[in-house]
């Protein structure tokens, strides 16, 4: 979502933001890119409503209670209609039930509040005195830097293939709740999981499959935890989840939701999903800190014992889930 410049007059600029994101998002789908455009122009026409419905004369030539009144019912029209589309858009691609996936996250919007105030500014000097307006310049161009800074630390931390957290920003991020934890004297868990002969699907559907097969585990990974847990990429098939204040058997109910949400999944490959729907099997290792003792173990420690626990539960047959404390032997 990105925000225009709204005059009274209903004119709509925003080429300079759609070449602005169309160097982040040169690979999408062009259905994406046409969606989003009509999203804007709608958008943009619900304002030019508000505008004219409400100060027929202008903006600039209503009274100036009036005129900020009606350039702030512009604005929000404009963020509700746009918010909306989108929303509904993600929600009925994605399937997602919370007002975070209809809405956005509050830094998303942030910048689209920033710019769709900037815009208004910039009608208004634009109506009043145009040159003034190249004074806005200088704000835009930081605005839109502080835009991609945003992009380019989302592409440092995830996983590009499965938009999961990569392991150095993992990693960062369970030191930071480990130590939280500590310090609430709250357990927390760590589930390793890695994909059961993944090498057979691979080599029977392709690695182009075997890449489907990975993002619908990392989707059903994102949907079954809480947004507050980190799930990450540990590297190939391999899939790590860090979880504050759960106990051994929460965490060890969450990894078996997860285990059968995988284990549900129907993925076909092939065009359309024309064939039958290859099964998919997870193991996990869960291991657990209670939080109480005085010799805590560390990320590492809670990793190795969770790695370990996946390995003996590969041994037993895989598709299973071996859980216990991180300083317990199995
Ligand atoms: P196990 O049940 O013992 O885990 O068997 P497995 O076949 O899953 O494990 P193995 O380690 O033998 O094979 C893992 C395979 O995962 C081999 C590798 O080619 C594949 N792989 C790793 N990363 C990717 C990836 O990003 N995409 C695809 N398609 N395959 C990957
Ligand atoms: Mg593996
Ligand atoms: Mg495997």
């Amino acid at each position: 979502m990105s925000g225009i410049s709204i005059s009274s007059d209903g004119d709509t600029r925003y080429l300079h933001l759609w070449w602005r994101a169309s160097r982040w998002t040169s690979g999408i789908d062009p259905y994406r890119a046409v969606f989003n455009t009509s999203a804007m122009i709608v958008s943009a026409c619900a304002s030019y409503g508000v505008v004219h419905a409400l100060a027929p004369g202008g903006v600039v030539s209503a009274p100036s209670e009036t005129s900020a009144a009606v350039l702030f019912a512009a604005l929000a029209t404009f963020w509700l209609v746009n918010t909306l589309a989108v929303g509904a858009a993600i929600v009925a691609a994605e399937k997602l039930r919370s007002v975070t996936g209809l809405v956005g996250g509050w830094s998303a919007n942030a910048l689209e509040v920033v710019t769709l105030f900037l815009g208004a500014i910039a009608a208004v000097v634009i109506q009043l005195r145009p040159w003034l307006a190249l004074f806005l310049l200088p704000l835009i161009y930081v605005l839109h830097r502080s835009d991609s800074v945003k992009h380019l630390e989302i592409a440092a931390s995830t996983d590009r293939k499965t938009g999961l957290l990569n392991m150095e920003t993992w990693r960062c991020l369970a030191e930071a709740g480990l130590k939280k934890a500590r310090r609430h004297r709250v357990p927390v868990a760590v589930v390793m999981l890695d994909l059961d002969f993944f090498k057979r699907i691979n080599d029977t559907h392709g690695h182009l499959f075997g890449d489907d097969v990975l993002r619908a585990v990392a989707h059903v990974l994102g949907s079954e935890v809480r947004r507050t847990d980190l799930v990450g990429r540990f590297g190939g098939e391999e899939f790590v989840v860090f979880l504050a204040d759960v106990d051994l058997v929460r965490a060890t109910e969450i990894a078996e939701r997860i285990r059968s949400a995988v284990a549900a999944l129907e993925i076909s490959p092939g065009a359309g999903g024309a064939s039958s729907a290859v099964p998919v099997r997870i193991t996990a290792g869960v291991a657990c800190d209670d939080g109480y003792s005085d010799d805590d173990v560390d990320l590492s420690q809670l990793l190795l014992a969770a790695d370990n626990r996946l390995f003996f539960a590969k041994g037993q047959g895989r598709d299973r889930i071996n859980a216990g404390y991180a300083r317990q032997a199995r």
